[in-house]
């Protein structure tokens, strides 16, 4: 069958940036399951898979726009830094996660100074170009516990 709105997915990836360098992959590890549209991974690439079948290999290259969007300066912020008082081992490219008023989020630091920390809360992989070698490894249609919960579930037997 053909991946459409409600199907169970199955797929291995390699995602490599510009540079071409690979930034993530399946390689070695379970298949990736998605249920297709609904917004579990990004647009460019859900777009891509849309009508594929298992076996299907493909190549994609999706703007940041279809990605993880543009990077945007207001995402970078300098803290005061006796907010980070309570980290010993602060250091430059130290991924922080905390709570935002929007919900949880994650800031990288990229600079320290004596009084001020930067942060950048951008996701790492916003502005990139990105490059997606996918195997779609199978294809199903979601049973209605799946459906109702908006995920797919494993072969194993997961309960909530
Ligand atoms: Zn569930």
């Amino acid at each position: 069958m053909q991946i459409s709105e409600n199907s169970v997915v199955n797929i291995h990836y390699t995602l490599t940036n510009d540079a071409g360098n690979v930034v993530d992959t399946s390689d070695g590890r379970e298949a990736l399951m998605y249920l297709h549209g609904h917004h579990q991974i990004i647009p460019g690439l859900e777009n891509a898979l849309l009508g594929k079948k298992a076996g299907d290999e493909l190549n994609v290259t999706i703007a940041p726009e279809d990605a993880y969007g543009a990077r945007v300066e207001e995402a970078i912020q300098q803290v005061p830094r006796e907010v980070f008082g309570n980290i010993p081992d602060l250091a430059v490219g130290m991924q922080l996660h905390g709570e935002s008023p929007e919900g949880p989020m994650s800031v990288v630091v990229t600079a320290i100074a004596d009084d001020f920390v930067t942060v950048d809360a951008n996701h790492p992989l916003a502005g990139e170009t990105l490059h997606f070698a996918v195997k779609v490894e199978s294809v199903r249609e979601a049973t209605t516990e799946e459906l109702d919960h908006g995920h797919a579930h494993g072969g194993d037997g997961h309960h909530h």
